[in-house]
């Protein structure tokens, strides 16, 4: 595609440190961790029915948009879509310049429209450059939660998760029980609920109706640090084990 030639000529290539990989009969899922959030960003790569690589879907493209860009040439593929967890700086700050890169379409929930408009604001809070975290542009295809997304061949349930933000989703893949979780579970740990539209209860809520009503051996990707599972952290989570 010339899109993906075009990329190729306006970035410089770089080394690229994965944090971890999974293989699956239907994906290959590569992380990158990105902007100093530390924030997982995840390359999903559906394998077609002759087993081969289809177009990559790109979950919460945060920033490091030339490392995204390496990432993504060196797995041979370019991104055909974007589906954000939620409108926080670290999860979509590098959006924009993707989309410019790919042409990718992006998939978002409803609720997050003033964060999506307020990512450069919130950058320059944080004291990091505007022109790294801009703006993100409103999806292509608006979630309210209950759809089902097609990445290739895999089909994904978006999961309807308030709390950490007003219009937080989480994707999951049945048939290997795994888990994009964004900010909502981390490994012993719960999103943050202290920024705009954050609320402790219903963050709690979703994560009883949203994902601690998933089988144990659910594998939890979460936003920020290292995996775990849903049978882990009902036993293990400190604020899921007292509520
Ligand atoms: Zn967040
Ligand atoms: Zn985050």
């Amino acid at each position: 595609m010339s899109v993906a030639r075009t990329m190729s000529t306006q970035h410089k290539l770089e080394t690229i440190r994965l944090t971890g990989t999974i293989v699956t009969p239907f994906f290959e899922l590569f992380t990158l961790t990105v902007t100093p959030f530390q924030q997982n960003m995840r390359v999903l790569l559906p394998i077609g029915l002759g087993g081969e690589r289809l177009p990559a879907t790109v979950i919460d493209p945060g920033g490091d948009l030339s490392r995204i860009l390496s990432l993504l040439e060196s797995l041979g593929t370019t991104c055909q879509q974007i589906w954000l967890t939620h409108a926080h700086l670290d999860h979509c700050g590098a959006v924009a310049g993707l989309i410019r890169h790919s042409g990718a379409r992006l998939f978002g929930h409803a609720a997050e429209v003033q964060l999506r408009a307020s990512v450069s604001l919130s950058a320059s809070f944080f004291g990091l450059p505007e022109a790294e975290f801009e703006n993100c542009p409103e999806p292509d295809v608006i979630l309210q939660g209950g759809e089902v997304l097609m990445a290739g061949t895999t089909s994904w349930q978006v999961r309807f998760t308030p709390g950490h933000s007003v219009g937080h989703v989480c994707y999951y893949h049945q048939e290997t029980e795994t888990l994009l979780a964004g900010d909502t579970v981390f490994s012993n740990s719960i999103g943050r609920t202290d920024l705009p539209g954050g609320s402790h209860e219903v963050l709690l809520a979703s994560i009883q109706r949203e994902i601690l009503s998933l089988p144990d051996a659910v594998q939890i990707l979460p936003g920020h640090g290292p995996d775990t599972t849903v049978g882990r952290e009902r036993r293990e989570n400190p604020f899921l084990t007292s509520s």
